[in-house]
């Protein structure tokens, strides 16, 4: 029997607003103090009132926009009731049946495919504790109680595990992108649930899935559906197919799903209105307000970049993957006028030094003004290629000068006087005359010896295709 899998994704991710979901309390809780970032709000106490935040709302709003869906004009809060210790109110607000948005779409390019994956709903909630577990028991941490979440679920459109890491990848660059969630796994901020079924070709409709809960990297996230790809299968082969709906868990080190419960259904949380929280009424004139600001969207940069600016489709994808670069690479062409001379000095250079001290873009002293002022004295001739891309870059890495301050210091102005060219040319020449047989007789491999050894005496200041011309001019 021929099997194909259906997989379908919810995709949790945290809203980069300033303050959480329903209380004034800081969103951001990264390398604190336990227990610091809270009120009585998002502790539960008793008598206290929710108030929705605006932010998290607009930025929602931003991401349903870029991700194609739908803004109904009303929707509401809903708690969803379940009991476990890192959840103080003793339920999740959340959205049931009338979410943020609904019906949206992302293309994703899958091994030299495109797909369009569909988008069933996004809707805002706040997140849990954290609880650690230890020897005489466990801890529990309220800080992040009440983060503004989205849950973003997919159609399940997927069918292989590459697929539904492309998905999950392009979500992250979209969100990054209108600046609703800095999406950053490391830091737990965006988390995957994917439900995976099989069903023989040719069948529509869908079977019992299992449900791999909390996947936090792209890696797990396939390992795990490949995992349950494999599992399925056998059991399909054996005629033993799932009966009914799981949740399982993964477990990293030992690369493997493993049961937790039978999958819970909507009934089994008792939904039902948020009463201390009024229907949300979205304006239509914020709606479209917000969709002339969704920026453009990364694998449409990534085109313009290869159709109007000539870049190859690899360092298209580098630069556009990241917005903050994306912007740094725009200005830098704006003030140069030449995006592959640009790219070059960025994605060489510049990336290099970043990774190593991992810094990020806006992190670091060489500004787009700097870096235009660098790639402009080479495409003047001013300074050599080889020059700029070290001694000056290495420079102004480290102390953040001006490129041209730094040639000026140094003297490492390209000369490109034909007269002192010229001269010392005629040197070589008459020094070398094996090498200019060669060139003579066709071998092209001779004249770069002839132009290494100009250079050479020049102390790597000559301008390389003066040179060149020079040599070729004088041999023959
Ligand atoms: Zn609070």
């Amino acid at each position: 029997m021929e099997l194909e899998v259906i997989i379908g994704l919810e995709i949790h991710a945290q809203i980069s607003s300033k303050t959480k979901m329903f209380c004034g309390c800081d969103n951001d809780s990264f390398g604190k103090d336990p227990n610091v970032n809270i009120c009585p709000i998002c502790t539960g106490m008793p008598g206290q009132l929710p108030v929705v935040n605006e932010e998290a709302v607009h930025k929602g709003v931003k991401a349903s926009l870029a991700l194609n869906c739908n803004i109904p004009e009303f929707c509401k809060f809903d708690r969803k009731n379940y009991f476990y210790p890192d959840s103080p109110k003793g339920f999740q607000i959340s959205q049931f049946d009338e979410p943020l948005a609904e019906k949206g779409f992302v293309d994703i390019e899958v091994n030299g495919y495109t797909k369009k994956i569909g988008i069933t709903r996004l809707h805002l909630e706040d997140d849990a504790g954290k609880l650690t577990h230890v020897r005489d028991g466990s801890l529990v941490d309220f800080n992040r109680a009440g983060t503004p979440l989205m849950e973003i679920v997919s159609d399940p459109d997927m069918r292989s595990a590459a697929e539904a890491a492309a998905y999950a990848r392009e979500v992250q660059k979209i969100l990054r992108y209108v600046g609703s969630s800095d999406a950053d796994m490391e830091k737990g901020m965006m988390r995957f649930d994917a439900s995976v079924s099989m069903r023989p070709v040719g069948d529509d409709k869908l079977y019992p899935r299992a449900e791999i809960k909390n996947l936090n990297s792209f890696r797990s996230l396939e390992a795990a559906i490949e995992y349950e790809i494999k599992k399925q299968t056998e059991l399909w082969e054996k005629g033993e197919a799932l009966r009914s709906p799981v949740t399982v868990g993964w477990d990293d080190s030992s690369n493997k799903t493993f049961f937790m419960r039978e999958k819970e259904e909507s009934d089994d949380y008792r939904y039902f209105p948020e009463p201390d929280i009024p229907t949300l009424h979205i304006g239509r004139e914020m709606v479209d307000q917000y969709r002339s600001e969704v920026p453009e969207m990364p694998v449409v940069k990534r085109h313009r970049y290869v159709n109007e600016l000539g870049l190859s489709e690899d360092d298209a994808r580098i630069i556009s993957e990241d917005p903050k670069l994306a912007v740094y690479f725009e200005e830098v062409v704006e003030k140069t006028d030449d995006a592959k001379r640009a790219v070059s000095f960025i994605n060489t250079i510049l990336m290099a030094k970043l990774n190593e001290d991992i810094l990020g873009i806006n992190n670091q002293k060489v500004t787009a003004d700097l870096m235009a002022e660098l790639v402009n004295l080479v495409k003047s001739g001013e300074i050599s290629n080889n020059t700029a891309k070290g001694e000056v870059f290495d420079e102004m890495y480290a102390t953040g000068k001006s490129p041209k301050v730094i040639v000026e210091e140094k003297g490492l102005k390209q000369v490109s006087d034909a007269g002192a060219i010229e001269a010392v040319c005629k040197s070589v020449v008459d020094g070398n005359p094996g090498p200019v047989a060669d060139v003579k007789g066709g071998n092209e491999k001779a004249i770069g010896f002839l132009v290494g050894q100009v250079m050479k005496e020049m102390k790597g200041q000559g301008n390389p295709s003066l040179i060149n011309e020079t040599l070729r001019k004088l041999i023959s």
